[in-house]
């Protein structure tokens, strides 16, 4: 493939990146009018050494963010309404709203409970221009449900990511090709997709603290100091990101993955976070008449560097069998050694489990008693939320989402 052809881009701006505002708070809001107006923040408990999830734009005039410890919050603002989350509540708003996305495109990535990539590329025929698109979202979701919704667009998803993001909240921005570079000049490399402190402490060290001072740089200079990762942020800072959009029901595989704050060497964090995602991924297949027959891990070091390792077995959707074997190949290649950026798990070789388990690992009590264990805890999470019940082995230091 020769450079121009990488370097040449979609100039069609028909990736949007809608992303609720305040979510947790402001479902809250509109639940409860007599929260509308008043600074809400929606957390942990603050004598239990609890942090803020969400919090209104009215609290974070005070100095309020996510993150931050409870009690610190209350001292900033002590007329602040605390609550605790309510996650089923939000997560039955949070399906409302990806309900109506897919009305405008049938081509949605889901990032997280509050956001969402849609391709409406063959859209503009049906609903207008992908301005106008993003206006219909914004009018629909406020009309149905009282919440607003921030809509970038723009024609990859680092770009429209970030014009969700400029003019938070109930934004709607667009950022064309033709204003990509003038537009990215000015920002901090923090911006940069996957730039985060250390990254960008790296960065500056090198004396770069803007995009701008990347994009005056040849691509090869990024690269002899950064490795792949400097040709990496050389592409993202001329607005150049190649990355698909992965929507759910293409899905062969399904997966969960984490990138992490800082880099991390840490094997026990790794496998508590093996038992969290096989536990949610499983719980996905069985709710689907789902099994797998195969195991994914993803493990990108602090320098970009990928590998994946992936093993075969008799089609199963059991919690416990499908975390030995991702704990065994992450046994087999991870040593602990080099720090971490990202880790991932999928499941693939998908194939309706029709009720029946064949050629069970385990001896088929044992098989029987893990169903049972499986299905009770997908009865109680249905009933009071995806974090109602855990296995022992979930219980982590940090939340994860
Ligand atoms: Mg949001």
């Amino acid at each position: 493939m020769s450079v121009d052809k990488k370097y040449h881009y979609n100039q069609l701006t028909d990736i949007l990146h809608c992303d609720l505002d305040a979510f947790f708070a402001s479902v809250e809001q509109m639940d409860n009018p007599s929260l509308r107006g008043k600074p809400v923040v929606v957390g942990g408990d603050m004598h239990s050494r609890g942090v803020v999830s969400t919090c209104s734009y009215e609290a974070r005039k005070y100095g309020i963010r996510s993150a931050m410890p409870t009690a610190q919050a209350y001292r900033l603002c002590p007329q602040a309404v605390l609550l605790p989350v309510n996650m089923p509540r939000y997560l039955e708003v949070s399906k409302q709203v990806f309900a109506i996305l897919n009305q405008y495109s049938p081509v949605m990535e889901i990032v997280s409970i509050d956001e969402a990539f849609l391709d409406i590329s063959g859209c503009s025929g049906i609903f207008g221009s992908p301005e106008k698109i993003g206006y219909l979202i914004k009018k629909q979701v406020n009309t149905e449900l009282g919440l607003t919704i921030s809509v970038g667009i723009s024609y990859n998803k680092f770009l429209a990511k970030l014009a969700s993001d400029m003019d938070k909240p109930d934004g709607l921005r667009v950022i064309a090709p033709s204003q990509a570079l003038d537009l990215l000049r000015p920002l901090p490399v923090s911006r940069i997709w996957g730039v985060g402190k250390k990254t960008q402490q790296n960065l500056e060290k090198l004396g770069l603290k803007t995009i701008g001072d990347i994009q005056i740089l040849p691509p090869e200079w990024m690269e002899a100091k950064l490795g792949t990762t400097g040709r990496i942020f050389w592409e993202l800072a001329h607005g150049i990101d190649n990355r698909e959009l992965e929507p759910e029901h293409e899905r062969k595989s399904m997966g969960r993955e984490e990138t992490f704050p800082e880099d991390i060497k840490d094997t026990a964090y790794l496998k508590k976070l093996i038992a969290q995602f096989a536990a949610e991924l499983c719980r996905k297949l069985r709710k689907e008449d789902l099994n797998a027959a195969s195991i994914t891990i993803k493990i990108r070091y602090y320098d970009f560097k990928t590998i994946t390792r992936r093993k075969t077995f008799p089609p199963c959707n059991s919690d416990i069998t499908i975390t030995q074997i991702a704990n065994e190949l992450l046994d087999q290649s991870y040593d602990g050694k080099k720090a971490l950026r990202l880790f991932g798990l999928s499941l693939g070789n998908l194939s309706p489990s029709a009720g029946l388990e064949q050629g069970s690992l385990f001896d088929p009590q044992l098989t029987a008693d893990h169903k049972r264990i499986d299905q009770l805890m997908d009865d109680i999470r249905e009933r009071y939320g995806p974090r109602a019940i855990n296995r022992a082995n979930l219980l982590l230091d940090k939340e994860i989402d």
